[in-house]
């Protein structure tokens, strides 16, 4: 079934122009207007014209430095030419304030403000106008009068190509959308193109799906069949449900890609082709993520994130717990919905493990360091495994701990979700803003009536190594590592979020670097595949011996390497069960695994085994 909300289908220009042109003369009086033109998809070019409705004589715009990455990416520099004239037509003088900010000088009477601007960034953190389709993280291309952020705006599309179709979480009024503030209106992505669109209606709410793919490179009633599941996970576990409708975008295109963006009503997903068709798991973890994210970040809110200044970094400690948990809840909701075992839990938890025990900068980055560097990001010195550790692996990892510690320290009758929903209720839903680490501290101990204290000093703003089998314990699990040989390419290659992979070490004297692969290289294909978020995943599959093939480009020139994958001793990890499991750890494993507390009947009693995370901890 296709609902037809919010989806406008381009019809006569003229009429459309007339149309415009009518409600412009409505809203005028009151509102900024915007209108963007799609003037030359080929060219990936868009105009768009701001309505100023009559006001000061004098008005600063504003275009956002960063949007939907933490990382500054000054979207002006792709700002052709910026001009304006009054209502009668008059040209206005347009002086630049700074590198992404214009006065507009004459304005008293109302203004029009028009600029030409360059939009090929793709994926879900993007903004993007092409033959094919455009995506539109909002924020990337539309200026906003300084004065006016919090007041209501309308937005239209012009120059729609033929057959095209426009979805967006934004309400709707004829042919505009609407929005009550500019924080509202670029928190909602713009897909438009020859999307396929289902929706579905669970747990109360309605559900608009929006797939622009190869029709055949996917199997929608399957996605449906999962999305209805996550759902259903997520909002029990929360026991909330703070929309009425929300909107999944999803792209599958056939070459890099990887990512997902969350925003308050909708998210925008993309991933790579030859992947979804192999397995729906990528798709479906994505999905579990950015959906948890409605609650956790966009209205789980730290306050260090409030109010969003566009035109510098929002520096924040809490990303460990708005990025890292998110991800811990990932788990969790898959395991509610049965889309993952307790196997393949474990198995997932003990990479994560690995991957943090091998970055050294585990040992020198905190958990909130790593939080307020996630601006460089976009550097690939700082992604090096002993510059900087991942807010996101690290975040999951403490968001696990934190759950057993947190069962621990209440004999089993709190646990992660009493800490998220005591922050849903405590904050979200009373419109407060959290205070970083202390926030979530404030809602653990508010649950648990103990003293967390030291698990966030050690961990969180420390980085003493977490005891791993002291938390797993309580669960009868423990952590066994052995030294293995792995296969060794010779190098070390970092991708910064859906970009492109790029190699930011060589092995001196490996068969990499006889290969003549180099620092800086941009690699574009491995394996005869685009380079795309399984491409770690394909290597780590290589045994030593194997032969490697890419496709590397440097300063413009591509070239096909090929070298033999080395051996090399590196420590695995495995979570296994205690030779010894008591039936108070088989119990309180059970609830974990379910991500819930224990009921009064199944928590048993106190036991030395079952409440030894606090104070063994502690001691040290
Ligand atoms: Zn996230």
């Amino acid at each position: 079934m296709t609902s037809r909300a919010n989806l406008i289908r381009r019809g006569d220009g003229l009429v459309v122009l007339l149309v415009a042109i009518l409600l412009q003369s409505c809203t005028a009086a009151s509102q900024v207007a915007y209108n963007v033109a799609l003037a030359s998809p080929e060219q990936h070019l868009v105009e768009v014209q701001i309505i100023l409705p009559p006001g000061p004589a004098e008005r600063d715009l504003q275009l956002p430095v960063w949007n939907a990455l933490y990382q500054v990416r000054d979207f002006a520099q792709f700002v052709n030419w910026i001009r304006a004239r009054d209502s009668a037509g008059k040209t206005l003088t347009v002086r630049e304030q700074d590198k992404s900010r214009w006065q507009i000088e004459g304005t008293a009477n109302g203004a029009t403000v028009e600029y030409q601007i360059f939009v090929d960034s793709l994926g879900p953190f993007g903004a993007q106008v092409n033959t094919h389709h455009a995506f539109f993280n909002l924020a990337e291309i539309l200026m906003y009068p300084v004065d006016a952020r919090n007041s209501p705006l309308s937005l239209r599309f012009t120059q729609v190509p033929n057959g095209w179709h426009i979805a967006t979480p934004l309400k709707s009024d004829r042919d505009a959308f609407l929005a009550d503030n500019y924080d509202r209106l670029v928190d909602s992505p713009v897909e438009i193109g020859e999307f396929r669109e289902s929706d579905f209606d669970e747990s109360g709410a309605h559900f608009r799906v929006i797939i622009d793919a190869d029709p055949a490179d996917y199997d929608s009633d399957k996605i449906l069949a999962d999305l209805h599941k996550v759902v259903a996970a997520a909002t029990s576990w929360m026991n909330d449900r703070p929309f009425d409708s929300y909107m999944f975008i999803y792209h599958f295109p056939h070459g890099p890609a990887g990512g997902g963006m969350e925003h308050a009503y909708s998210t925008a997903i993309e991933l790579n082709a030859d992947s979804v068709k192999q397995s729906l798991y990528p798709v479906t973890a994505v999905t579990a993520h950015e959906f948890f994210h409605l609650w956790n970040v966009k209205r789980i809110r730290p306050q260090t994130l409030e109010p969003i200044d566009y035109t510098r970094e929002n520096f924040t400690r809490a990303l460990w717990f708005s990025e890292g948990v998110t991800s811990t809840v990932e788990e969790i909701i898959q395991l509610r919905a049965g889309l993952i075992d307790e196997k393949q839990f474990l198995s997932h938890l003990a990479g994560e493990i690995g991957e943090l025990e091998h970055r050294p900068a585990h040992l020198t980055q905190s958990a909130e360091q790593s939080s307020m560097d996630a601006w460089l990001e976009g550097y690939s010195y700082y992604r090096r495994p002993e510059r900087s550790i991942s807010y996101y692996n690290k975040g999951e990892l403490l968001g696990i701990m934190l759950d057993l510690a947190l069962r621990d320290a209440s004999h089993g009758q709190a646990c992660l979700r009493e800490v998220l929903q005591w922050m849903n209720a405590n904050y979200a839903k009373k419109g407060r803003f959290f205070d970083d680490s202390n926030g979530v501290r404030e809602a653990a101990e508010a649950v648990t009536h103990a003293d967390f204290g030291w698990f966030f000093t050690k961990y969180v703003a420390g980085t003493d190594e977490l005891p791993w089998n002291d938390f797993l314990r309580s669960v009868g699990l423990k952590i066994e590592s052995q030294t293995t040989t792995v296969p060794d390419p010779g190098f070390l290659a970092s991708r910064n979020f859906d970009g492109p992979m790029s190699v930011v070490a060589v092995s001196p004297g490996s068969d990499a670097e006889r290969a003549g692969l180099r620092e800086g290289d941009t690699i574009t294909e491995l394996l005869g595949k685009t380079v795309g978020q399984e491409s770690r995943q394909d290597v780590a599959r290589l045994k030593p011996g194997d032969t490697l093939t890419a496709k590397v480009r440097s300063h413009g020139r591509e070239r096909e390497l090929k070298w033999k994958i080395a051996g090399r001793q590196e420590t695995s990890y495995e979570v296994k069960d205690l030779d010894q499991i008591t039936p108070d750890q088989r119990a309180r494993r059970a609830a974990w695994l379910k991500g819930e507390a224990q009921t009064q009947t199944t928590a048993g009693t106190i036991h030395p085994a079952s409440a030894g995370i606090t104070s063994g901890v502690n001691q040290k």
